[in-house]
């Protein structure tokens, strides 16, 4: 257990174990009463219902002294407290001991406790009760009043540290991988986050001595159906004076006492009698969330440490899970409603206005998602929103080896405190992952030019290859994607681009092949026929092929993997008719497909030139042109070459630590392990459902095929699914292909096993509620 859990109260649930004997001796000596006991629950404190000789009910509460001696005292001086400020309010009174003291002295086999005789408030438990508005209500205003009655009430204890307290939360985190569902464990983490940056603000807030602990066991209702009773002020603290509705909120909910929606009833109920501020309702949320959080931690440390404390928190855990989830999913509209209820606005704008991005940026500028998210933070294969939200990142491959890993931040913030210049100056960091780069290429491939994306670096290979070759023209997939400068434009006919007499495209091969497919000849022969009328076009048209350019992984064509035979074919026309191969690794370089650290050699081509973006900063901007010695020495002395950003020492230390990681985290043999345990469920998935077609790809590049008799409605469903995976399941994939209907799945390639479950299951929720017509 860590420092800032030493000491923790309640995290354990031990009441001390006084039998019923002691404490009816104890009410004989201590009180001078006759009476007969029956034990009460309690968590820390060990409570008896004793019922005197002329019907006289009280609970005798024996407190164990040592760590409690201050509490104690807090509890009784505080009925005395509420006592003076409003006698009408239905908290317990406090019965002095015969030598009238508010505390009792037992000792029993040599350990002391204090004890305190406390009128028996009459009234069955809030948890007994079929909740209605009104009682909800009611229980708003109770709490209020007492709230009202404890201002200006102080005691030493009130600062005790609680595990209950929810701003002790952070410090419970350590339990998160205590809690078997990965729903589960995210959820409370966003809890957490979202507390996180509450928290500060608490600071700012009206504090003062609350009760703490509004749970359905602490709450009485009487046969009128009204809140008669508040006890129990061992929980008692000084702190934010929302936390206390915030509290009972959070109780209601995963005391089955409430749904969301039904909670402001509560909160109207406490207004009635407390105001509460602007700011104090716009932490409400993230406290009730925090408190949920808390009651799923404590009871999954208990259910390993202290299982008898963990079955009195079955229930409300059971709860507190799937109500947590439906209150973060409503943070805004919850907020909202709050808001308009108090007659109040929020600090701050939650959302990102798109009117105003759209007059900045241009109505056009892309966004994912049909509700647009809002993303603030990443770390491995997550990412979280403005709401502090986890979405798993089942698409991005620019954080190869994570979200923000450590390695490439901490080596990008070094260079960049040191020096960020340009490669006119001698400078080892870009020798060096010269080096490592060209270490994991074959012999050929000599020497590297930098630069800053994928686009520049097919631009420069489209400038080598036709400064080699002396050709005009080129051959592309159909729906190939390179890039968007001037000139690449011409090689991504599906951005939009008209088709260039400059280029000619080539059909993909059949989506069934996979890397082990055995061609026969008349697959041969279709493999030569598309390269053949390709050039056949271009010679129709004046031009020679400078090159062939293929992202290896063939993504935006639709995602194949091809065998080594169909491109052997295809590389040896292009040669034969003097062209050159040029291998797009800005999808499937560095290790993507699982096999092989490139796409060209799981596809057994021996390319001319390679390309890389993306992946090889981890989310730094980089590009990098790879070919022979010979091709870029003469293209240097013709044309001459230099860009300002390509290869500068911050650049060059992130692609190292980006080589780094994949090595020692051993990504490419994780992609290949998490890619087939992918492959496999999504198949198994597929086999389910006759609209789910064919899974494509390999490694942690896979796409799963939506089929439909008209190509609309195989779009649109793919659509609905990368939707409903966004806005539910909080896991993020894309569509890609011709037709848009081939669920794109690419993640950064830590993706784990469990991360694989996680979006199968959710692509299989989404797929069933289409069938469901939900
Ligand atoms: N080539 C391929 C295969 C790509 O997928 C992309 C980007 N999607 C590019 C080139 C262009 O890279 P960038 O966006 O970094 O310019």
């Amino acid at each position: 257990m860590s420092d800032s859990l030493a000491g923790l109260l309640a995290l354990r649930s031990a009441p001390p174990t006084v039998g019923a004997a002691d404490a009816e001796r104890a009410a004989r000596e201590i009180y001078g009463l006759i009476v007969s006991i029956r034990p009460l629950p309690g968590e820390r404190d060990c409570n008896f219902h004793a019922v005197a000789a002329d019907g006289q009910a009280y609970v005798l509460k024996v407190i164990a002294l040592g760590t409690a001696e201050a509490s104690a005292d807090c509890q009784v001086r505080v009925l005395r407290h509420l006592a003076q400020q409003d006698a009408s309010l239905p908290v317990p009174r406090l019965h002095a001991t015969v030598q009238g003291r508010d505390l009792g002295e037992l000792t029993l086999e040599d350990k002391s406790y204090a004890t305190c005789l406390l009128s028996y408030l009459a009234g069955d438990a809030l948890s007994a009760h079929t909740p209605t508005a009104p009682l909800r209500r009611d229980v708003g205003r109770v709490m209020a009043r007492i709230d009202r009655a404890l201002q200006g009430f102080f005691h030493a204890a009130l600062g005790q540290r609680l595990a209950w307290d929810v701003r002790r939360l952070p410090s419970l985190s350590e339990f998160c991988s205590y809690i078997d569902a990965v729903s589960v464990r995210r959820s409370v983490q966003c809890a957490i986050e979202l507390l996180g940056e509450a928290l500060p603000r608490l600071h700012g807030l009206r504090c003062q001595a609350i009760h703490g602990d509004g749970h359905a066991g602490n709450l009485l209702v009487s046969g009128a159906g009204t809140v008669c009773g508040l006890v129990d002020f061992g929980d008692i603290i000084h702190g934010p004076l929302v936390l206390e509705p915030a509290v009972a909120m959070s109780e209601l909910l995963t005391s089955g006492l409430a749904e969301t929606q039904d909670l402001l009833a509560l909160r109207e109920g406490y207004l009635e009698v407390q105001p509460l501020e602007s700011a104090d309702i716009d932490v409400l949320h993230a406290l009730v969330a925090a408190r949920h959080a808390t009651a799923i931690l404590i009871h999954a440390w208990r259910r390993r440490h202290d299982p008898d404390g963990a079955r009195a928190l079955d229930a409300a855990a059971a709860r507190a899970a799937p109500s947590l989830d439906h209150l973060l999913d409503m943070r805004e509209a919850l907020t909202l409603e709050w808001h308009r209820a108090a007659g109040t606005a929020p600090a701050r704008a939650a959302f990102i206005d798109l009117g105003r991005r759209h007059r900045l940026l241009g109505a056009g500028a892309d966004l994912f998602y049909d509700r647009p998210l809002h993303i603030v933070r990443g770390e491995g294969v997550w990412l979280y929103d403005a709401d502090g939200r986890a979405h798993l990142d089942a698409y991005n491959n620019v954080p190869h080896v994570g979200h923000c890993h450590p390695a490439v931040v901490g080596a990008i913030q070094r260079q960049a405190a040191v020096l960020s210049t340009h490669t006119r100056y001698l400078h080892d960091r870009v020798l060096e992952y010269a080096e490592r780069l060209l270490e994991k290429c074959p012999p050929h491939l000599e020497a590297c030019i930098f630069v800053n994306s994928g686009s520049e670096a097919n631009d420069v290979a489209w400038r080598l290859a036709k400064f080699a070759t002396g050709h005009g023209g080129a051959l592309i997939m159909a729906h190939a994607y390179h890039g968007i400068t001037d000139a690449v434009s011409v090689l991504t006919p599906g951005a939009g681009q008209t088709y260039d007499d400059r280029v000619a495209t080539l059909s993909p091969p059949p989506a069934s092949f996979n890397v082990a497919t055995q061609l026969g000849a008349p697959d041969r022969a279709a493999a030569v026929r598309t390269i053949d009328e390709a050039l056949a076009v271009l010679e129709a048209r004046g031009f020679a092929p400078a090159a062939f350019f293929l992202d290896t992984a063939m993504t935006s064509s639709g995602i194949y993997d091809p065998p080594p035979a169909w491109l052997d074919e295809i590389a040896a026309r292009v040669r034969g008719a003097g062209g050159l191969v040029v291998a797009d690794e800005v999808q499937y370089g560095l290790g993507r497909s699982g096999s092989h650290f490139w796409g060209f050699e799981r596809r057994g081509l021996t390319p001319d030139i390679v390309t890389l973006g993306k992946p090889i900063g981890n989310g730094y901007p980089m590009g990098a042109v790879i070919a022979s010695r010979h091709l870029i020495e003469s293209f240097q002395r013709k044309f001459g070459f230099f860009s300002t950003f390509g290869g500068n020492p911050v650049a060059a230390s992130a692609g190292l630590a980006v080589l780094q990681v994949i090595e020692r985290e051993s990504l490419v043999a994780n992609a290949a392990r998490t890619g087939l345990h992918l492959r496999q469920r999504l198949e198994a998935l597929a086999s389910k459902h006759d609209w789910l077609g064919a899974v494509r790809g390999s490694g942690l590049l896979l796409g799963l095929e939506i089929t439909a008799e008209e190509g609309s409605v195989a779009k649109r469903r793919a659509r609905q699914i990368v939707n409903a995976l966004a806005s539910r399941a909080r896991v993020l994939i894309g569509s890609e292909g011709p037709g848009g209907n081939i669920l794109k799945l690419r993640p950064p390639l830590p993706f784990a096993l469990e991360h694989a479950d996680l979006l199968v299951d959710a692509i299989g929720a989404a797929a069933a509620a289409i069938e469901a017509g939900s």
